[in-house]
């Protein structure tokens, strides 16, 4: 784990990237899904600290934007991996809603009694919830596959540390 809790990159993604967004939070990071259709919005994005992601072509050349071209989600996160420079050290696997972007809160077992199906309460331990729709996550094949396929198109490896650490 890093030892830094310093605030990554945050990125606000043009609507039309709404999958893309949800991988970069699959991995941790800070990703706003909203209509991004005029310079102004741009702007004041930019100067919040966004980077803003986008496919509008009325963009392409903006600096500070970066621009996607693929049309399927994980070719536009491989692209936007490499613009953006991300490295395997800023990746916060599973720390934030896949819906809504909010970080993650640890919750007891018992907090998820009867939320979560049964035989998972029974064999799972780290629950994690998300403080704007309650939504609880835990570990599970479900989240290998994700991470597997993470790996693929990243080639970083993700699970060691990750699954079974805490
Ligand atoms: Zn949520």
């Amino acid at each position: 784990m890093s030892q830094t809790d310093e605030p990554g990159k945050r990125f606000a993604a043009d609507i039309m990237l709404g999958r893309l967004a949800r991988w970069l939070r699959v991995l941790g990071f800070d990703a706003r899904s909203m209509v991004i259709a005029n310079r102004f919005l741009i702007a004041s994005l930019l100067f919040e600290g966004f980077i803003p992601v986008t496919r509008r072509e009325k963009f392409r050349d903006r600096e500070g934007v970066i621009f996607i071209r693929g049309n399927h989600h994980f070719e536009q996160l491989r692209e936007l991996i490499s613009l953006a420079a991300l490295g395997r050290e800023e990746v916060r696997l599973f720390s934030r809603c896949i819906l809504c972007n909010a970080a993650l809160e640890d919750v007891l077992a018992e907090v998820v009694f009867g939320v979560v199906p049964d035989h998972v309460f029974e064999t799972v331990s780290d629950f994690r919830r998300c403080p704007q729709c309650a939504r609880v996550y835990w570990p599970g094949s479900h989240r290998r596959k994700m991470v597997r396929q993470l790996e693929t198109l990243t080639g970083w490896s993700l699970l060691e540390g990750e699954e079974g650490g805490r």
